[in-house]
């Protein structure tokens, strides 16, 4: 299709979006509740299909395709259908005396037309989970998946139209870089929710900057892990493998490097060999529990830092099968690329730190970062990491897991991101909250009225 015919194709199906929002149908309980309720069926029927198309694109085994993608996605479903009516009900609000007998309350009404864009790591999951929300909310969505994970692309693409009309949901598949900005230039959208890499973000903030258009951003950066002096070095060296070389380190909240205190480097960089080779064997290429690199661009990108410093273990690489072997790398200089950009693939820089300022200062040079994991048995060092270092969520004593609990908004902050959420959250990220004070008529007292000469001593008592 040309370009032109592609954009007047694009801004009609955006725009019957529109009317289809107009109407109102999207506005009901029940509305709403059913079609939570096709999604996940929807979902269901191609379960299989899911499994098969995760592994052609990442290589992941089924189990971990349910604790990452398709089981974190049904449970999202399942608090989403559970808690809905209660998600939708006006909030009672307190009124100060000023406005006394009046009463106050929160309505939530849905924002309009939204467009999701998502990234290719996750793609399910990350596609998924804010459709959730904004088809709770009420919403008509737009849907931008990645296009470099095409298997699970071309599944998404048939759950969605499986069950849902194109004025409703619209499916949109291509190159982002050229979709994405045919969507935004020609049509407003009422929000943008994007999940992808910051300097992606910044180019969708402007565009809709030009139409101010509100946005959440779910962005990367470089998440740091502490390991303290009295850290328990057995179970952080499991939590952190298990986090970080899932999915072959392209995980946005992965512990992209570690800094230990020096008086256990040693042992931690033994107990981390020693767990790298009991979850992933010799042979990590052929084992079952790792997955694959998604493209040779990326493959070419995270081979780059392998020579950045010494190999403590790994290194060992396979374009062919898109196939980095779990890498830990010490004596990596500050200034490396590998100490300034996002690794996303599974090499983990290790360096040492003797007080908590020099381990600040390495940090600071990548500031908000997505996440932050300190491990430590002290409660007065969790305190003091937790309260000075700005993240945007984090664990202690382990890794990654907090975005896996819906209770918990997820979001980065400044540079990794504005806006959070999953759960209830997400069910907020999508609606506008309505402020409205109800006055009864019956008591409609003169002293509010002009004149007000003589009234200021009442005024400054009421108003305080
Ligand atoms: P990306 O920014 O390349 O792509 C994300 C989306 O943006 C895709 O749908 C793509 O089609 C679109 N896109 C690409 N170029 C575009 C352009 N010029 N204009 C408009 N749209 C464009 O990101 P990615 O490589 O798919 O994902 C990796 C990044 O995502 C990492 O930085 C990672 O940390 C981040 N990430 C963040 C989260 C989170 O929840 N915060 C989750 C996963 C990934």
């Amino acid at each position: 299709m040309s370009t032109t015919l592609f954009m007047e194709s694009i801004t009609n199906h955006l725009e019957k979006l529109r009317r289809h929002f107009d109407s109102g149908i999207t506005l009901a309980y029940r509305f709403r509740k059913e079609q939570l309720n096709k999604l996940k069926q929807s979902i269901l029927n191609h379960e299989q299909d899911l499994y098969d198309a995760l592994y052609a694109d990442l290589k992941k085994s089924p189990e971990e395709t349910w604790v990452t993608e398709t089981g974190m996605v049904l449970a999202e479903l399942n608090a989403a259908i559970k808690h809905l009516h209660r998600w939708m009900e006006p909030e009672q609000i307190a009124t100060n005396l000023l406005n006394l007998p009046s009463g106050s309350r929160l309505m939530k009404e849905p924002l309009g037309v939204v467009l999701i864009i998502a990234p290719w790591n996750y793609p399910f999951q990350l596609l998924i989970n804010p459709l959730i929300g904004a088809i709770a909310a009420g919403n008509c969505v737009a849907l931008k998946p990645s296009e470099f994970a095409s298997a699970t692309d071309a599944v998404m693409k048939t759950i969605i139209e499986d069950v849902f009309q194109k004025e409703y949901i619209l499916y949109v598949q291509g190159d982002g870089a050229s979709v994405i900005p045919a969507m935004m230039n020609n049509f407003r959208f009422d929000h943008v929710f994007y999940t992808g890499s910051t300097a992606v973000g910044k180019i969708i903030y402007k565009m809709a900057a030009e139409k101010l258009v509100p946005v959440t951003l779910e962005l990367g950066g470089k998440s740091p892990c502490i390991v303290e002096s009295d850290a328990d070095i057995n179970v952080a060296a499991r939590r952190i493998a298990m986090t970080k070389f899932n999915n072959a380190g392209q995980m946005c909240v992965a512990p992209d490097y570690i800094l230990v205190h020096e008086s256990k480097k040693d042992a931690f960089i033994t107990k981390m060999k020693d767990t790298l080779r009991q979850f992933f064997g010799d042979k990590p290429e052929d084992s079952y529990n790792y997955g694959k690199i998604i493209n040779e661009r990326q493959f070419d990108r995270i081979t780059n830092y392998l020579s950045q410093g010494t190999i403590a273990y790994g290194g060992r690489t396979d374009k062919q099968k898109l196939f980095i072997e779990p890498t830990l790398l010490t004596n990596v200089p500050e200034g490396s690329s590998v100490m300034k950009d996002e690794i996303f693939g599974p090499v983990l820089p290790i360096a040492g730190f003797t007080t908590s300022d020099e381990a600040k200062a390495i940090i600071n040079k990548n500031p908000n970062p997505l996440a932050f994991y300190v491990f430590t048995a002290s409660k007065k060092k969790e305190k003091e990491w937790l309260e000075t270092v700005p993240f945007g969520g984090g664990c202690v004593n382990n890794a990654s897991w907090h975005l896996t609990n819906h209770h918990l908004p997820f979001g980065g902050r400044g540079f990794s991101g504005i806006g959070n959420y999953h759960g209830k959250y997400s069910f907020e990220t999508f609606s506008h909250k309505k402020a409205i004070m109800k006055t009864p008529t019956w008591f409609d007292p003169n002293i509010k009225y002009p004149p007000l000469k003589g009234k200021l001593k009442l005024f400054k008592w009421v108003i305080r």
